[in-house]
């Protein structure tokens, strides 16, 4: 059970937001995200996408729309970093799988399922919801600080064990915590 993951939210964290994105060609990549994701992987991390998209419950978008954009996210990558991808459906006033964010569901997944260590693990998001979920799973939690939302953020702030507007920022930092702890050489 040592295995350190890194789990990202998706939007306006990997991507660019657009409400209810259910076009691939409209995906794109936000600043250093690629650069960010490879120091990680070449540093062991496991990592994940963690996604609300309502917009499936709502019945706005489809399922295979989703994973179309999660598919285009990889291509503009350039490579697939990721371990696997957890999308929760839920529509917050109906639902049905109760994973989404702030609920620790999905994280609890990959644990289970790759035998991940929470406790050596961080969440990356852009919102309130990512920072709690990744509270509530027991692992550290990180604000990538973006114009959005900004009455969320000293709430948010108050839970986060760093935070930055700069995502390949954020990488260096975690992979420096890591190797001051031995955990990853
Ligand atoms: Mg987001």
């Amino acid at each position: 059970m040592n295995n350190a993951a890194v789990f990202f939210d998706r939007d306006d964290t990997l991507i660019k937001n657009i409400p209810y994105l259910g076009d691939p060609e409209q995906a794109t990549l936000m600043p250093q995200a690629r650069e960010s994701l490879q120091l990680l992987h070449n540093n062991g991390f496991m990592l994940f996408i963690i996604s609300n998209q309502s917009g499936v419950g709502r019945g706005y978008i489809t399922k295979a729309q989703v994973r179309a954009v999660n598919d285009k996210i990889i291509e503009l990558l350039g490579k697939n970093f990721f371990t696997d991808i957890y999308t929760c459906y839920d529509d917050p006033d109906n639902p049905i799988e109760g994973c989404r964010k702030p609920l620790p569901g999905m994280l609890l997944r990959a644990e289970k399922a790759y035998h991940i260590n929470l406790q050596n693990s961080y969440i990356v998001g852009d919102r309130l919801h990512d920072i709690e979920a990744g509270v509530n799973a027991g692992c550290k939690s990180i604000l990538y600080v973006t114009k959005s939302h900004p009455e969320e953020k000293p709430e948010a702030l108050a839970k986060v064990v760093f935070h930055s507007d700069d995502l390949l920022e954020i990488a260096r930092w975690i992979c420096h915590q890591q190797n001051e702890k031995g955990f990853i050489s």
